[in-house]
């Protein structure tokens, strides 16, 4: 158990209705208790109640703050450590004046995740757990939110779980045999490994098989826009935004600042590639030839690719046709309100029936067809995760490969009768790589590397 008390504004900075401050720790509640003035001292409240009273100055007596404050004693509450949230008016200053006087007077600026990790060093969650927790404060959809919800209660950890404990079993098994070598027992010996391996690969398999939509579902399917001027570019952008108000982040730091943008289909989140692009000049065609946009282009997961109804195809598009024929495309013919001229059999033939929709987003028709088009191609071939355990972390698709290369060894050793106890590293080392996705026997700087994504506050 750590002991100093640690504390950090909870909400995003800024004006809002409220604040909160958490602090965490032993002493939690007695440095609360040193600024608090209301009916009674916390030290004498039941836990998990809420107080109404006031910060003060503890040297000046002077009220800073009208506040709330709920007590949550370990080990029920986030860390298992005592834990006190004070809710103050929100706005920088008011907030930050508290929580200064609670640095002043035994607590310490807790570091960006440190109340998750606590929670985690302390056992109350596993690593695993911890890593759904960004994921939940990251979500930017309904769908990944609830996938990220799962998680955090502990869904994939349990899977791990039952997979690690098979394979206990089956080292077990190998260890009796290694320990009374009779005639025989070899033979027996080989094929159980094997069945055993062979049912813990399909298990990997399966988990490994929602990695794709896992990872879309955390960081959007990306998307780019295409086309020639004038064909509706800016009008779709416009559209799926409205559909979904959009959520725009602004990563600074990169040597021009990108804008991600989001929208969602049908619960799938797209990132809009240089929308901003698409907004300014519509001219993304006459750029194609710029390295930024082939750039763009090649980095897309899915290409929507659009195309103006009202005229025929032009030897530019014919080119970008055929280039782009064995990529995720959707081709888009639009102002379908206007007299025809364009042949859709081409486009049809280059990327399939199901892959070219008519819309006219004028009129807003054809929305219902495109979201249909690209739930198709998300869902390509693959049923939905109906348990919603998705692996999206990088980190446990990583390891559970390596697990799977473990056992996949183990077999091939098995059935070259190689010596088991030969065979029985392999199935360690694979039962220590699900480990880590847990978190059982990871290092301490790959914690503090997992922990510093977070805000601070968590
Ligand atoms: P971009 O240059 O590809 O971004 O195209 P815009 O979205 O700016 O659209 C170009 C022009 O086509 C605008 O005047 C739109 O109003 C018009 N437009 C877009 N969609 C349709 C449509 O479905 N039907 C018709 N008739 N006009 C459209």
């Amino acid at each position: 158990m750590m002991q100093d008390t640690i504390a950090a504004i909870a909400t995003p900075s800024g004006e809002g209705g409220i604040a909160v401050i958490r602090v965490s720790g032993d002493e939690a509640v007695a440095v609360s208790d040193r600024l608090f003035s209301g009916k009674s001292r916390l030290e004498n409240v039941p836990t998990h109640t809420v107080h109404y009273g006031f910060i003060r100055e503890p040297r000046t007596g002077i009220r800073m703050e009208e506040v709330l404050v709920t007590v949550m004693r370990g080990p029920r509450s986030f860390t298992k450590e005592d834990v006190v949230e004070i809710s103050c008016h929100g706005g920088f200053v008011s907030v930050r004046k508290v929580l200064d006087l609670l640095l002043e007077n035994g607590a310490r600026l807790a570091e960006p995740g440190e109340f998750t990790k606590r929670a985690y060093l302390n056992g109350r969650i596993d690593l695993s757990q911890a890593e759904a927790v960004i994921d939940l404060i990251r979500a930017k959809s309904d769908r990944a939110f609830r996938i990220a919800m799962k998680q955090s209660e502990g869904s994939l950890s349990k899977r791990i779980a039952e997979l690690r404990h098979r394979l206990v079993e089956l080292m077990a098994h190998i260890e009796v045999n290694i320990d009374y070598p009779e005639h025989d027992v070899e033979e027996l010996t080989n094929s159980y490994i094997k069945d055993k391996c062979l049912a813990a690969l399909e298990d990997i398999e399966r988990l490994l098989a929602t990695a794709e939509q896992g990872k879309i579902l955390r960081e959007g399917l990306v998307t780019a826009i295409i086309g020639r001027p004038n064909v509706g570019k800016s009008s779709l952008l416009n559209t799926l935004a409205q559909e979904d108000r959009a959520i725009v982040t602004d990563i600074a730091g990169t040597t021009r600042d990108v804008v991600e943008e989001y929208v969602h289909v049908n619960g799938i989140p797209l990132k809009l590639l240089d929308t901003a692009g698409i907004r300014e000049t519509s001219d993304v065609v006459e750029k194609i030839g710029v390295e930024k946009s082939r750039q763009a282009l090649s980095d897309a997961d899915l290409i929507l690719l659009v195309f103006n109804g009202a005229e025929p195809l032009l030897a530019e598009e014919r080119e970008m046709v055929k280039e782009l024929a064995d990529r995720q495309v959707i081709a888009i013919v639009n102002k379908v309100d206007l007299p025809q001229q364009l042949e859709l059999e081409e486009l049809v033939k280059a990327f399939g029936e199901d892959r070219v929709v008519r819309m006219s987003l004028l009129e807003h028709e054809g929305i219902s067809e495109l979201e249909k088009a690209i739930a198709g191609i998300f869902f390509s071939g693959q049923v939905e995760a109906n348990d919603l355990t998705y692996v999206s972390n990088a980190r446990h698709i990583h390891l559970l490969k390596s697990a799977k290369s473990d056992l996949t060894e183990a077999y091939t050793a098995a059935e070259g009768f190689v010596p088991i106890d030969m065979i029985q590293i392999d199935i360690r080392n694979a039962w220590e790589h699900l480990g880590e996705i847990i978190g059982d026997a990871v290092s301490e700087s790959l914690i503090n590397q997992i922990f510093s994504q977070f805000c601070l506050g968590k």
